[in-house]
C-alpha cells in the first residue's frame, strides 16, 4: 500500500492512450495504491496514467452518495453505447481549483473487467455514468480541459501555464 504523486496537466502521461492490461500479477498492489492515492488527495475517481502508468485501469469511490455504496474497479474498459446527455461541473485530481462544464452521456454501456478480472458489460446512469466517463476520457488521454469553453480558458489561463511550467523537465 502507498500513496502515488499524481502528475498533474501538462505532464506527458495524461495525454498517451492507456494500453490494456494483459499481465494481472502485480493488479492486486496497483489497485491498493490507486484507492490509498485518490482517498489521500480525496478524489472520487483516479485513472492509472494520472500516476505515471500507462494501464489501462481506474478506480472510483461514490460511496458518498446514495447511487453507488461500494468502491470500484473498471480495468481494460471502454464505452459500447452512450445515450441522452448531461452538463455537470466536473473538478479533477490532475486539474487542482479548477472546475469545467462538460457535456456527457446521461446513460452508458460499459464494458469492463471488475476487480475479481471478472467481465461485465452494464449499464450506468446519473452521476456514476459521468465519473465513468471522467476516467475513461482520461484513458483516452483527454482531459476536462478538452471540453471549456473560451471563457474558462481565459478564467484559467494562469492557473494552467503555471501547471504546465512546472511540468516541463
Ligand atoms: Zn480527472
Amino acid at each position: 500500500m502507498a500513496v502515488k504523486k499524481v502528475v498533474t496537466f501538462g505532464h506527458p502521461a495524461l495525454r498517451v492512450p492507456s494500453k490494456n492490461i494483459d499481465n494481472f500479477n502485480d493488479i492486486r498492489e496497483l489497485i491498493d495504491d490507486m484507492f490509498d492515492t485518490m482517498y489521500e488527495f480525496d478524489g472520487i475517481g483516479l485513472a492509472a496514467n494520472q500516476i505515471g502508468l500507462n494501464k489501462r485501469i481506474f478506480v472510483v469511490d461514490i460511496s458518498h452518495t446514495e447511487e453507488c455504496d461500494s468502491p470500484m474497479v473498471f480495468i481494460n474498459g471502454h464505452i459500447k453505447k452512450g445515450e441522452g446527455s448531461c452538463v455537470d461541473s466536473e473538478g479533477c485530481l490532475s486539474l487542482p481549483e479548477i472546475r469545467i462544464n462538460v457535456e456527457r452521456y446521461s446513460s452508458i454501456t460499459y464494458q469492463y473487467l471488475d476487480h475479481n478480472l471478472k467481465a461485465h458489460t452494464k449499464e450506468f446512469n446519473g452521476f456514476l455514468a459521468t465519473v465513468i466517463q471522467h476516467e475513461n476520457d482520461h484513458l483516452d488521454g483527454k482531459l476536462i480541459t478538452d471540453y471549456a469553453t473560451p471563457a474558462d480558458l481565459l478564467k484559467y489561463d494562469k492557473a494552467l501555464k503555471l501547471m504546465k511550467s512546472s511540468n516541463v523537465k
